[in-house]
């Protein structure tokens, strides 16, 4: 079988073959999967990508797979292992939200919204068709949670065998809940994320097992349709901004590829700008950003375990994005994202801790006057709120101004009316 894309080095340039199983170049550097553009031009349109939604067809009805052309073109269709995912809705945010952002208007793509709860789907439906393609059985991931709940999910759906490596007691129960049901071999290993992943790396090198971790380039293909999604929800108007957090910064690396690829293609003229929002606890692109310097691995530690990864595999190509588009890295704390993570709940659309820095980051923006008050901002919630509640539940029942703590209440008309104040 040959295909027509190839595997390029992000950081000596070298050429693989497409169907090539490494993960990374001889010279270490991460892999990209490089299309041929211009045998592509005449087959991609924004009428093509527009006139399948809503379509029956099986590819068609994925947010990933109707733009085919762009994440891996001409694959056999019985390859593909879709749920479908994708077809997420942006939501025009309520006022009271925009205004505390300090925004006339603020727009959410909520990625929570596929089908195991995160955007890790968009990358895992093309990551286990690859896995197909490479004729694999078993595959892998470490993860904090959210790429273990989607590859086990998928891996289920095509009976593969799945193994997934958490740290300890470090992972969100919605998530750990979510591969132990899909039926994944689960290890819990000490350590942290970033010892998790050099583990399965090892073991995927050398037994045969397939790594689906987003240094694995297919993973990032699906991810692009996030921003290929936003824009035809746009009616392919580009806004000035597209905020996102990073962790091990897969998610900020594919939607820069992506949007590189649509303006290379002449279905958008301009880019938006790209603002990266690490947690304070766990920011090596930022302080790399600041410094000007190589990223240095950290000991990660924030609330918002999704991104508590302190030795991010793509810092190369989210920098990428982030200069090409003439984005930023910002950073926020803890509190920064627990306070707009009640905002966000409380507006009735919800996500987990790691979305809500996306918010939290705009908000820090605009107050720094990076972000103009009347700038068209599309913000990335990438997980749903379900998947972490413990996080929610401390968090009402602390002391937080706002909390919104459950009320003990005997079963009484009169004590019920008083609870409620309606007396
Ligand atoms: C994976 C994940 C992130 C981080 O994405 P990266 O590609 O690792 O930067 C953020 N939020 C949620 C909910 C995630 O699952
Ligand atoms: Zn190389």
């Amino acid at each position: 079988m040959s295909v027509s894309w190839t595997l390029d080095c992000v950081a000596c340039g070298t050429s693989h073959d497409g169907l090539d199983p490494r993960m990374t170049c001889d010279c270490g550097g991460t892999l990209d999967v490089a299309h041929d553009l211009d045998a592509l031009r005449g087959r991609v349109s924004r009428r093509v990508f527009d006139d399948r939604r809503g379509g029956r067809d099986r590819l068609d009805r994925s947010g990933v797979w109707r733009f085919r052309e762009l994440i891996l073109p001409d694959v056999d269709p019985d390859l593909v292992a879709t749920k479908p995912e994708g077809n997420t809705n942006l939501y025009d945010v309520p006022s009271a939200l925009a205004d505390w952002a300090g925004l006339d208007a603020l727009q959410l793509k909520h990625e929570g919204e596929n089908p195991s709860g995160s955007f890790k789907d968009r990358g895992m439906t093309t990551g286990v068709t690859a896995a197909r393609l490479h004729g694999a059985t078993k595959v892998a991931c470490a993860s904090t949670g959210n790429t273990s709940a989607s590859m086990a999910a998928y891996a289920a759906l095509c009976g593969l065998e799945a193994y997934v490596f958490v740290p300890a007691g470090k992972i969100a129960y919605g998530k750990l809940s979510q591969a132990l049901a899909f039926g994944a071999k689960t290890l819990q290993l000490d350590g942290d994320f970033d010892s998790a992943l050099a583990l399965v790396r090892a073991i995927c090198r050398d037994h045969g097992v397939y790594l689906l971790n987003s240094v694995n380039p297919f993973r990032l293909e699906g991810q692009k349709a996030i921003g290929f999604e936003i824009l035809s929800d746009l009616g392919w108007r580009v806004p000035d901004w597209i905020v996102l957090p990073g962790g091990n910064l897969g998610n900020s690396s594919a939607l820069g590829k992506g949007l590189l690829e649509l303006k290379a293609l002449g279905l958008i003229d301009r880019l938006p700008r790209i603002a990266v929002i690490q947690a304070a606890g766990a920011a090596p692109l930022y302080r790399a950003w600041v410094d000007d310097a190589v990223p240095v691995p950290v000991q990660a530690d924030t609330v918002a375990t999704a991104i508590r990864i302190g030795d991010p595999v793509s810092w190369r190509k989210s920098l990428r994005a982030v200069r090409e588009s003439r984005g930023l890295v910002e950073s926020v704390t803890d509190a920064e994202i627990l306070a707009a993570k009640a905002r966000v709940d409380g507006a009735g659309i919800g996500a987990e801790p790691a979305s809500c820095a996306t918010v939290a980051g705009i908000k820090k923006l605009r107050a720094a006057g990076t972000i103009a008050q009347d700038a068209h901002v599309v913000g990335i919630l990438t997980g749903h709120l379900l998947k972490d509640p413990d996080v929610v539940v401390a968090y009402h029942r602390s002391d937080a101004a706002d909390a919104n703590p459950p009320v003990q209440v005997e079963g009484t008309v009169p004590a019920v009316l008083e609870a409620l104040g309606l007396r």
